[in-house]
């Protein structure tokens, strides 16, 4: 127990465990400030550090920790995952919005990203945050949907391809340009704006 944990003989805040920051979607989950919209098998968050103009995640309620979990059991979720997407492109008529897994996660459970292309954000800092999410690294929802349907199981990426995704250089997703550096790129982005 921390020496600040006492006080008058009771236990403070500092004594509780602290959870792990990758169990971080599993509290936003909880929080009405985070939650966008629900059913009865999904929710869907605002993501905390969005990495474009709209940036939100689909998870499940039940315990799946990610796409490596899901089977041909899963294949109704899969569907409404796609439906929550549509919903989500008539929100936001007015940008166009991407829908897709990370084939190497950071997070607990189980979530779908739903960005816009536009991609500005200032949460968006690193090649490795825009690599994420314009590299095959990021798994449309799409195809995962349709390998599940099929094959019942998604595939694992390789160590090295991982590697080779990250370190892909930057270009953009909305033409040719190949920006030397974020700031760069960053300010390129804005270009796509006005279109
Ligand atoms: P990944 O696990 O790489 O697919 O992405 C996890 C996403 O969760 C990132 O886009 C983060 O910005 C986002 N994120 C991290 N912590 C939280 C949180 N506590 N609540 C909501 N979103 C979060
Ligand atoms: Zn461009």
């Amino acid at each position: 127990m921390s020496k600040q944990g006492v006080q008058n003989g009771k236990e403070t805040a500092t004594d509780k465990p602290k959870k792990h920051w990758s169990l971080g979607l599993l509290k936003s989950m909880k929080d009405p400030k985070s939650i966008y919209k629900e059913t009865k098998k999904v929710v869907v968050i605002k993501d905390k550090y969005p990495k474009a103009k709209v940036h939100y995640l689909v998870l499940p309620r039940d315990e799946i920790s990610s796409i490596y979990k899901l089977n041909k059991d899963h294949v109704d979720l899969l569907e409404e995952f796609g439906k929550i997407f549509e919903e989500i492109q008539t929100d936001h008529s007015n940008l166009m919005l991407c829908s897709g897994f990370h084939a190497v996660p950071s997070m607990q459970r189980l979530h779908m990203h739903i960005i816009s292309k536009d991609m500005i954000s200032s949460c968006l800092k690193t090649k490795i945050h825009w690599n994420s999410f314009t590299t095959k690294f990021f798994l449309p929802y799409r195809d995962v949907f349709k390998k599940l349907k099929e094959d019942g199981y998604i595939d694992k990426i390789s160590p090295e391809a991982h590697k080779k995704f990250m370190s892909t250089p930057l270009k953009c997703n909305q033409c040719d340009f190949e920006p030397k550096n974020m700031p760069q790129l960053k300010q390129h982005l804005l270009t796509h704006c006005d279109e």
